[in-house]
């Protein structure tokens, strides 16, 4: 049967990858601290009722979601990206991924550490809303990417502080233009 009560929360955990040895003290606290971060960010209740909902409105038991781990370093890098998460569809293991301590120290001096931090949470949430959706979609990435958008953006309107920073955040982390694309059809109410 499918609930709506936050179901989601008790397979969220970390794992930390120790064939990973070539970090450096001060990179290993910095991933280890962005991991619990990490932890935080989805098991927020907010939004752990939030993914109950779509996981309801999407059809997706959650049964067959049956591991989300949240890696402590950064995946190796793909096509120019650092990819944000993965999903084996067959097995029901989502992986989420950090950005790198390079790429942070290059957003902190730019916006600062606040903004920072609602980047990070905002991008993990994407990341796990986006791989759920794969359980359903599979290789259909156009539509899990759309779809993505869309829930993304429906969190993060009521739960940042300001529904401005849903926009900033959505542009942060989708590619501006084809969230102004996705804003002009919600307006004009294509998606009810
Ligand atoms: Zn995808």
């Amino acid at each position: 049967m499918l609930q709506q009560s936050p179901v989601l929360s008790s397979k969220i955990k970390i794992d930390v990858d120790y064939d990973k040895t070539d970090y450096s003290e001060r990179h290993v606290s910095f991933y280890t601290k962005y991991s619990c971060f990490t932890l935080k960010a989805l098991r927020k209740s907010s939004f752990q009722k939030f993914l109950g909902s779509m996981l309801l409105s999407e059809n997706i038991e959650e049964t067959i979601v049956n591991t989300i781990d949240i890696e402590v370093y950064p995946a190796s890098r793909k096509k120019g990206n650092y990819i944000a998460g993965r999903c084996n569809v067959f097995k029901g293991n989502i992986r989420i991924y950090p950005k790198t301590i390079k790429f942070c120290n290059v957003f902190r001096r730019k916006f600062g550490q606040e903004i920072l931090f609602a980047y990070a949470g905002s991008r993990a949430r994407a990341a796990l809303i986006h791989e759920l959706l794969h359980l359903k979609y599979v290789s259909d990435e156009e539509k899990v990417r759309e779809l993505t958008k869309i829930y993304f953006y429906a969190y993060s309107k009521n739960h940042l502080a300001k529904s401005s920073n849903a926009v900033r955040m959505c542009e942060f982390i989708f590619d501006a233009k084809s969230f102004k694309i996705l804003q002009e059809r919600l307006k004009s109410n294509k998606y009810g």
